[in-house]
């Protein structure tokens, strides 16, 4: 039998539609995948060189639980000039990807009852990671009209005596959007005076479009420093998914605890890894400007395309490489005597009549929506668009 706590998270809402997208792959259909959440470049040659010399000079043993010295102060460097951060490395850890720097920080600061604050949309780890922790997710409803940004007011309505965080992730996935200076000041506020943590998951900060720069929330002031904990890694911005690095800084005593918990779980991320992230964040960086180029030129020609299909409507998001599409002027619509019922109903009809697979809004807590994925060729892109416009006219 397996444990209340394994039952309690579900599976992927995606799951199924991911494996019917694959078996129709496996029939030599061409499925488009709009559903994928990883950059579609490679690691820079660098960054696989240095993993290459590690492995060449010996760095093939367990290291500190929480990281090599040397990588901790590349990122404690990287902090200070991106961010204006200063930490030290005792109030830095690194870990097997920013996702299970997620998970750390849930052991650490959760406790049975415990409540922590999400706005929705979010990324599907959060309240699964909260709910495997024995705590509550209490969801916090953000508007398309206000660019999906917490209401300082609402998330104070849903403080209580036992809210023990706020997680934030600008920009977002899924909704591509992200927090201004104004807002994150006053959600900020908000999480001081009720002495709560913010979870600042910051993984897509530098995948930033039109001129836009990154507010660490953690850099608002002092005391807002000392009730957050910004999370990154090198998934997204080094097109490292697969290396497995992710980091987290913070108040010295809950860095000590994600350090005692990760000790006593996966113990040190691969050691290759690390000396590869010594690279990736002390080398050239003008792969991400390259990168970021090539993001831009998709999203715009995305919104655009979107924009024209009846039913559609899409804002224009400012970061990371997802688009997150009103749908509501389809649901409800049929063809023959299939319905639209809801966003899920729409991304199968898509899947099977499209052959374009992406993500339902239902998925990230926000009905009405999809999210589409821009981390696929141009050539990709242009089909897909072409052919979920034709699907889509289809209905009525
Ligand atoms: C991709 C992603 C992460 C974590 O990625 P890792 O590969 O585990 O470092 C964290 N948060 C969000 C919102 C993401 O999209």
């Amino acid at each position: 039998m397996v444990s209340e706590r394994a039952k309690r998270v579900k599976p992927s809402p995606t799951l199924a539609m991911d494996t019917k997208a694959k078996e129709m792959k496996s029939q030599g259909i061409d499925v488009i995948s709009f559903g994928v959440g990883e950059p579609d470049f490679d690691t820079p040659d660098n960054i696989k060189e240095a993993a290459i010399k590690a492995i060449r000079e010996g760095h093939t043993k367990y290291t500190p639980v929480g990281g090599v010295p040397q990588l901790k102060d590349a990122i404690a460097e990287k902090l200070l000039n991106d961010n204006g951060l200063t930490y030290k490395r005792e109030e830095i850890i690194v870990s097997c990807g920013a996702k299970h720097t997620l998970y750390n920080i849930a052991q650490a600061i959760l406790s049975p009852g415990d409540e922590v604050v999400i706005p929705s949309p979010y990324w599907v780890s959060y309240p699964a990671q909260v709910l495997l922790n024995d705590a509550t997710p209490v969801f916090v409803r953000t508007h398309e009209e206000a660019g999906f940004m917490l209401d300082p007011d609402e998330l104070e309505k849903h403080i209580t005596g036992r809210t023990k965080a706020i997680i934030l992730n600008y920009p977002s996935n899924p909704t591509g959007l992200g927090y201004d200076r104004a807002a994150l000041e006053a959600i900020a506020e908000v999480a001081v005076k009720n002495d709560i943590y913010i979870i600042s998951d910051e993984i897509y900060e530098k995948l930033l479009y039109d001129g836009a720069e990154h507010t660490s929330i953690a850099s608002l002031s002092e005391e807002v420093k000392a009730h957050t904990i910004v999370v990154n890694g090198l998934s997204k911005s080094h097109a490292m998914t697969g290396w497995r690095i992710g980091y987290a800084a913070g108040p010295e005593d809950i860095v000590k605890a994600m350090t005692k918990i990760q000790s006593q779980s996966t113990s040190n991320p691969a050691s290759i890894a690390q000396w590869a992230a010594i690279e990736a964040l002390k080398g050239p960086q003008d792969f991400i400007r390259t990168m970021v180029e090539e993001f831009d030129r998709r999203r715009r020609f995305l919104v655009e395309a979107l924009n024209a299909i009846d039913g559609i409507q899409c804002r224009m998001p400012t970061g990371a490489f997802y688009v997150f599409p009103n749908v509501s002027g389809i649901i409800g619509k049929s063809c023959g005597d299939r319905t639209i019922d809801d966003s899920s109903a729409l991304a199968l009809y898509l899947l099977e009549e499209a052959r374009v697979a992406l993500v339902p809004g239902s998925a990230f807590g926000a009905e009405g929506y999809i999210r589409i994925s821009y981390a696929t060729s141009m050539e990709n892109i242009r089909k897909a668009v072409e052919r979920i416009g034709e699907a889509v006219e289809r209905l009525s």
